[in-house]
């Protein structure tokens, strides 16, 4: 091995330039990357797999960001929006069934019609589940006061992905208007975690214009921001986007796969008590994405229980794993994958980020 990807690997801080190497490495030295952030993991976090009931309730959204399948401006995508029932129904399913946690995931909307409807069910879904129970809400930006109400009627966990840390290029896969603003997104992750959330954040990797040394910044703002959870997945093109122009800049998709891996390695070994989700576009790329993830990093694993007539409108990329399934199908293969990367499904388990309990 390269003794100065060995002089890194001693310590379980790096600088921005150790970071840089590490996501350089080459196969045999990534190796060992990958070898370190399993010992950390098994150390710290062991082989339990928590499990969050993905949500997505709603396609609505008043965005526009240059990379998403269900942006406000692509008129190809049928919206639509759970009923209460069947956001009630999903969510006593993943109660009944063990899952320890749900993610309500949906578009953005700022209204006061969705922050009292979402109220509504945070208060419906605690009443089915006590307090011993995980719901994380990805609803996007959002006022201090609603993010505050939510948490009072029994949200514990917010995901908020940052996408990329480099202001310059998030203006250029967002639109430059007010909904889009990059300090008021970091400013919604300071707000989140006041309000006593375990704070979720993440990136996309391999976006047009992004470069190596974005990413170790991207690291770095992770820790310097004290994230509980952690949400990173390969940016995948959608044909119905803006950025699907640049598709011809891009990495290969295997190459921002093997670079999302090492992304997660290093968090792992520099934010060891976190929760890191195995996402579901790294299953887009590789068919055992997510077991990669498990093996080396991640110790979360979302299985889709939204209804499944809905699920090929919140295609947020091409090739979306899971469209056709349905939520019992979708269990049965969750188990299994977990199973084969050799993590032992935390049934019952809320799974609080280790990281929130000691904070
Ligand atoms: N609206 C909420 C928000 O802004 O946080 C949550 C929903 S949003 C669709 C969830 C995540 O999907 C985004 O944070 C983004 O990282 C991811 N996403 C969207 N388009 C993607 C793409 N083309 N490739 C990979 N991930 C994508």
């Amino acid at each position: 091995m390269n003794t100065s990807i060995k002089n890194i690997l001693q310590n379980n801080d790096f600088s921005k330039d150790d970071i840089i190497e590490l996501l350089y490495a080459n196969q045999s030295e990534t190796k060992f990357l990958y070898q370190k952030a399993k010992e950390v993991k098994s150390g710290q976090i062991g082989d339990k797999v928590y499990l969050r009931g993905l949500i997505e309730f709603s396609n609505l959204c008043a965005k526009d960001c240059f990379y998403c399948g269900i942006g406000k401006s692509n008129k190809n995508v049928q919206r639509y929006s759970l009923s209460d029932r069947e956001i009630i129904q999903a969510a006593q399913f993943a109660f009944d069934e063990h899952y320890g946690s749900i993610v309500l995931q949906s578009g953005e909307v700022k209204s006061r019609e969705f922050e009292n409807r979402v109220d509504r069910l945070l208060k419906q879904i605690r009443k089915i589940t006590g307090n011993n129970f995980g719901i994380t809400l990805s609803c996007g930006e959002q006022n201090e006061s609603t993010y505050s109400r939510w948490f009072e009627s029994g949200a514990n966990r917010y995901l908020l992905r940052i996408e990329t840390s480099n202001k310059e290029l998030y203006n250029k896969i967002h639109p430059h208007d007010f909904l889009h603003i990059f300090e008021k997104r970091i400013e919604s992750l300071r707000v989140i975690k006041k309000t006593g959330y375990q704070v979720g954040t993440g990136i996309m990797v391999g976006l047009p214009g992004q470069t190596i040394s974005h990413i170790a910044d991207d690291i770095l703002f992770m820790k310097a921001i004290d994230i509980d959870m952690c949400g990173i997945g390969p940016y995948i093109e959608h044909k119905e986007t803006p950025l699907f122009e640049q598709r011809n800049t891009l990495m290969p998709l295997n190459a921002r796969f093997e670079l999302t891996l090492k992304v997660l390695a290093i968090i792992r070994i520099m934010m060891k008590d976190i929760n890191i989700a195995a996402s579901t576009a790294l299953q887009s790329i590789d068919k055992l994405g997510r077991e990669k993830a498990i093996q080396i990093a991640a110790n979360v694993f979302m299985p889709n229980i939204t209804p499944q007539s809905y699920r090929k409108n919140y295609n947020l990329y091409d090739n979306k794993p899971c469209i056709a399934e349905s939520p019992v199908e979708c269990q049965s293969c969750t188990v299994a994958r977990i199973n084969l990367a050799n993590g032992k499904v935390a049934f019952g388990e809320a799974g609080d980020a280790k990281h929130y309990l000691h904070r």
